[in-house]
């Protein structure tokens, strides 16, 4: 791994690096277990907002400060609130990389072009999957996996009010607590959007 991480400082210098948070999780909890610990450690990770990791970490520092600065001394990124907007890729766990591993582990043994090969033909395939489903789409359905997230979100806006806008400017309040929004830059208070490049249940709520 060492090797890996220089190559890739080298040849990309401004990508960011992220920890498994489930791996993390494994460890963090051989020393602080129990649901409680579970619950605070899996707010944080999920946080899309500086204030709610706050929040949860603020918890776990009332738990067991060592705990806490455990989590905040992790070098790498770890929760959604720390990624990168421009990605709007919100995998805090390495899953989708295992599911990569199980393709590959039946090549491994494999010389190494038939190996290539073996992954290229692969990725044809899937591609070849995500044609057909886009091919079926409409010019602006979104895909199942965004349909899921918009309509969790167009169920949670129903709870929310527009108290103002102007502009592309909005605020959202859910419960009491308000959400300053803006339609022309994507972004809410809460995080959800930047972070996943799909509108939070804020957005929906001043959308409609
Ligand atoms: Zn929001």
């Amino acid at each position: 791994m060492k090797g890996v991480e220089k190559a890739i400082d080298k040849e990309f210098p401004q990508s960011t690096k992220r920890v498994c948070a489930k791996d993390l999780y494994s460890n963090f909890k051989m020393k602080w277990g129990g649901p409680a610990f579970h619950d605070l450690f899996w707010r944080a990770a999920n946080a899309t907002s500086a204030h709610a990791f706050n929040k949860a970490i603020d918890e776990i520092n009332r738990l067991s400060r060592p705990a806490a600065d455990y989590l905040l001394s992790v070098n790498q990124q770890w929760s959604k609130h720390e990624f990168d907007p421009a990605i709007t890729f919100d995998h805090n766990t390495s899953n989708f990389v295992e599911s990569f591993n199980a393709v590959i582990n039946e090549l491994r043994e494999k010389p190494v072009l038939t190996f290539m090969e073996g992954i290229r033909n692969h990725f044809m395939e899937k591609f070849a999957e995500r044609m057909a489903v886009a091919d079926s789409l409409q010019m602006h359905e979104p895909t199942p996996y965004a349909k899921e997230i918009l309509d969790y979100n167009i169920h949670g806006s129903n709870q929310c009010m527009v108290i103002q806008a102007g502009g592309g400017e909005f605020e959202v309040l859910e419960g009491t607590k308000p959400h300053p929004l803006d339609i022309l830059k994507g972004t809410c208070l809460c995080g959800g959007w930047q972070v996943t490049g799909i509108p939070c249940k804020h957005a929906y709520r001043a959308f409609t």
